[in-house]
């Protein structure tokens, strides 16, 4: 008989369990070859805290066997789109580490030697079918309606057979040779798993043309690598049989797995492109604050308390379970993730908004780097103004453009024009009011301001709407905002004259 079982494979109790000695050891081991997906951030997300809640080790591994699909691009993608969210890896591929190289081609040798093992022991077999037969069998399989699956031709060839097959150069692929029975394992979210072996035919570990497959390395890898929990995506529950049977072959102890539920749009499919952004990169470009793609990714799946939704990364490691996760998908809500954006910018010291909003406002060609460096303070003091309204740091730049205005050409909103075209004596107002500025002190706060205006209105026996409507037009051009005498001390005197004065002829 080719195939021995061994000790752990021919019962069916599962994965050896890992000594709760051992330091945990997490990874994610993402193939590069594209965009930052979220679901990548999340499975990243909770394996990172999964280490540092438990005082263990966080892993990037870069699954690039695909070198058709694999690129450096999207390699430094995710090393930098990861490090941007806040997470950090004890061991990679940029970092180093006991077990390196971190890249899974780089250990390609080290795949070629184990699945020899695999063959020495008979836990895998030599297929020498040709693709005419494969293709022809599960063309047949499937008029038929039967699953696909190989048929075992070359399961027991006779030794001497092989022999002379590999004499002779017949290429071949090293099938796995899955024994009978049923496998048991505690996923860490969806408890208890049973898959009758009968399920996993004999698949492909090394292929004729291409190399050895995910399943066969990433188990390898894993095991080199001592990783003790597998934390990812419940599309590879499908993997997870394939990969239980190879550690048992290998003899080696299995980590334990815990399958996240899928990221699934409002119609419930799983989450694509077509129902908005799924890139780390689109929702950094939008002006979402790290920390609210961060706190929604946790919410995909996981709660804090079913009740509080805004919470700290800090919060997230000191309470993650993944023992708690839920197992039905995740429905990606775009409109609290927009919301949570708003509630998080919102708490953020003034002068990180100030910081995180200023590459917006460059790029919408308000002003130079250097000009907002110049004018620190100011433009914080802009910022100030809007950081309750806004949602995305990117919708800064539309609220504040008026500040970067010439005075005589602010743009009017349609609706802060009518809005100050309804009051008749605008104009006699503004020029009344431009007269009564600027005989203020130059110094005076805007509260001391404001206080000075209302009581010119009330002296004038106007309505406050009468001088704060065309006036609001004439400074920011918008129907609302922050205090205008705000406005009028951040423009500086002259220019809020100016602006005044603009609006006496613009208004008429
Ligand atoms: N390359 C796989 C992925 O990105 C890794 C799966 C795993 O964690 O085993 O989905």
């Amino acid at each position: 008989m080719l195939f021995a079982p061994c000790s752990t494979c021919s019962d069916a109790v599962g994965p050896m369990v890992t000594l709760m000695s051992e330091p945990v050891r997490v990874r994610i081991a993402p193939s590069p070859t594209g965009t930052v997906h979220l679901g990548l951030c999340r499975t990243a997300l909770f394996n990172w805290a999964t280490a540092r809640r438990r005082g263990g080790k966080f892993i990037l591994r870069i699954e690039d066997t695909d070198h058709d699909r694999s690129t450096a691009e999207s390699e430094a993608a995710i090393v930098e789109g990861l490090r941007w969210l806040g997470l950090d890896w004890d061991e990679g591929p940029d970092v180093g580490g006991p077990y390196a190289p971190y890249r899974q081609s780089e250990r390609i040798e080290r795949h070629h030697e184990r699945a020899g093992e695999l063959l020495a022991a008979g836990h895998a077999y030599r297929c020498f079918c040709t693709r005419e037969r494969l293709d022809a069998l599960r063309a047949g399989q499937e008029e038929r309606k039967e699953t696909a699956r190989y048929d075992g031709q070359c399961r027991d060839l006779e030794p001497d057979d092989v022999e002379r097959r590999l004499a002779a150069g017949e290429p071949f692929a090293v099938r796995f040779r899955v024994p009978e029975g049923a496998t048991t394992f505690d996923d860490l979210v969806r408890g208890t798993v049973t898959f009758a072996h009968a399920e996993v035919d004999d698949w492909v570990m090394v292929r004729q043309v291409g190399g050895p497959t995910y399943n066969f390395v990433v188990v390898c890898d894993d095991i080199d690598m001592r990783i003790t929990e597998v934390l990812r995506g419940e599309e590879h529950l499908v993997n997870t049989p394939k990969q239980l049977l190879l550690y048992a072959a290998f003899g080696a102890p299995a980590p334990a797995f815990g399958h996240l539920p899928l990221m699934l749009g409002p119609n419930r499919k799983k989450l694509s492109k077509r129902h908005g952004d799924t890139a780390l990169g689109d929702y950094r470009a939008n002006g979402y604050p790290r920390e609210a793609i961060v706190n929604f990714l946790c919410l995909q799946g996981w709660a804090l308390d079913g009740a509080t939704e805004v919470f700290d990364v800090a919060t997230f490691v000191e309470r993650f379970d993944p023992r708690d996760v839920q197992k039905a998908g995740a429905v990606f809500d775009f409109d609290k993730f927009k919301w949570l954006s708003g509630e998080l910018i919102r708490r953020q010291p003034l002068a990180l908004v100030a910081e995180r909003c200023a590459p917006f406002v460059v790029a919408g060609g308000l002003a130079t780097e250097g000009e907002l460096r110049e004018r620190a303070r100011w433009f914080e003091q802009v910022v100030a103004g809007e950081q309750e309204r806004i949602l995305l740091y990117s919708d800064l730049p539309g609220r504040i453009a008026h500040f970067f205005a010439a005075d005589e050409a602010v743009p009017y909103a349609a609706d802060a024009e009518a809005g100050a075209r309804k009051h008749a004596g605008r104009i006699e107002t503004l020029a009344a009011f431009r007269a009564w500025l600027a005989a203020q002190d130059p110094a005076a706060s805007a509260e001391v301001l404001g206080a000075g205006a209302k009581a010119f209105v009330a002296a004038a026996g106007l309505k406050l709407p009468a001088l704060f409507q065309p006036l609001r037009c004439a400074l920011t051009g918008m129907a609302g905002g922050r205090d205008l005498f705000d406005v009028v001390v951040l423009l500086g005197r002259e220019h809020a004259l100016a602006r005044i004065e603009a609006a006496e002829r613009r208004l008429a």
